[in-house]
């Protein structure tokens, strides 16, 4: 019988957990024992009782590793290299930021599954698609977020004291987080205008119902839905267009990504100071070696001297933990189904899916772009 464990995420703020009780349920169903580490899903507000009701066993972090076939987590656990030889492990593991880590594991002898390489047009990968569960979360808290930071109204008050007029959001990145940005900033009765470099997103803005914010820079597509990064010229002439822009808004909401690249800044310095003290800005792209926003610091809040709030929001998933653990459970589910059609783990890397999320297997890195990337910085080394 295949035994399917549940790790406590050890990255520093991180309150989601990889399997819900009703995850685990479903899992039970099919025979599979579920190990639960205990406390695992308790910032995620899923309690110890709420696995073992639904038949998991809570045991200590050390019998999770000793004893499942797969381990599903969200991040890389710092003490990966507690997995044993043969063990599966699924989550968003970053090989492309970290191609040493699926290396490492590839040594270990571990086959590891990494969901942010899912092949996301593929129709029967969309229930697999933690990328997608996870940046609809966040887009949804980044209109909370900003609505919550900002001194006014988001929506039109006709009141006794008079009418305010709604506050004024633009949202920069029109992808998954963008569009969810958008759809709550309008049910909270802002004004909201979005933009993203691709033809094909600005078609999606529209259909949104907020306005569209032309820039004369080309569309920027580089297949598959997402975005290439820009020249240094077409770079500059966003910028200058985007620092005329941004100082008519009250509040900026920023998701702009670039995969395999940096994020790119859209909001200078320049855009933040011409904009009105008590304006927001909320950067979804903000990490330690920048952002979309000049200064954002990841899960930081600051003030700038002009008045207006930069709020750096890296995970902001990790802020409604019950509803992104519950989509990601899904995703994780939708995956093992694939990788185990009769209760057991049966790898065929022949499968488009399996070939894209199969990161190391059989003590190698097998995924091309992986692989690329190590053969990259080895050359680079030498
Ligand atoms: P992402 O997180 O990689 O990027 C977010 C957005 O930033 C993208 O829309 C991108 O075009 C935009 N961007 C990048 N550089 C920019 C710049 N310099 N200026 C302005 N905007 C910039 O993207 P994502 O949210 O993961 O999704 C990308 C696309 O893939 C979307 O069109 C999405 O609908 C599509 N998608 C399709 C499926 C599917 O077919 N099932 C699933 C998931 C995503």
């Amino acid at each position: 019988m295949t035994t399917v464990g549940v790790l406590l995420e050890t990255a520093g703020r991180e309150r989601r957990v990889a399997l819900t009780p009703d995850g685990a349920a479903r899992l039970r169903k099919q025979d599979v024992e579920v190990l639960v580490e205990a406390g695992a899903g308790r910032r995620a507000w899923f309690e110890d009782a709420g696995y073992s009701g639904a038949g998991c066993e809570v045991v200590p972090r050390l019998r999770v590793y000793a004893e499942s076939d797969i381990l599903v987590c969200l991040h890389p656990p710092e003490d990966v290299a507690s997995c044993r030889p043969g063990q599966l492990l699924v989550g968003l593991l970053g090989p492309l930021g970290d191609p040493g880590l699926a290396q490492r594991l590839a040594t270990a002898g571990v086959t590891a599954v990494s969901l942010d390489l899912l092949p996301r047009t593929l129709s029967r990968a969309q229930a697999m698609d933690a990328l997608t569960s996870q940046a609809n979360v966040a887009g949804y808290k980044a209109a909370l977020l900003a609505a919550e930071a900002y001194p006014g109204f988001f929506p039109m008050l006709m009141t006794a004291a008079g009418t305010t007029r709604p506050a004024q959001v633009l949202v920069l990145g029109a992808g998954v987080a963008g569009l969810q940005a958008i759809a709550t900033a309008r049910r909270l009765g802002a004004q909201v205008t979005g933009y993203d470099v691709r033809e094909a997103a600005r078609a999606d803005l529209a259909s949104t119902g907020a306005a569209v914010l032309e820039l004369s820079t080309p569309s920027a597509e580089a297949g598959g839905g997402y975005a290439r990064e820009l020249t240094a010229d077409e770079a500059g002439a966003q910028s200058r267009g985007l620092a005329g822009a941004v100082p008519r808004f009250d509040v900026v909401i920023t998701t702009a990504q670039v995969p395999g690249g940096r994020a790119p800044l859209l909001v200078t310095a320049d855009a933040l100071a011409g904009m009105r003290p008590g304006s927001v800005v909320i950067d979804l792209a903000s990490t330690e070696s920048g952002g979309n926003v000049e200064g954002s610091v990841p899960d930081t809040r600051t003030v700038t001297d002009q008045g207006v709030t930069v709020i750096g929001a890296a995970n902001l998933a990790s802020t409604v933990p019950a509803a992104a653990s519950t989509a990601y459970a899904r995703n994780v589910l939708a995956l093992l189904a694939l990788l185990m059609p009769r209760g057991e783990v049966v790898l065929d890397l022949d499968d488009e899916i399996q070939r894209a999320v199969v990161i190391s297997h059989g003590g190698r890195v097998v995924q091309p772009r992986v692989r690329a990337l190590l053969e990259e910085s080895k050359e680079i080394r030498s």
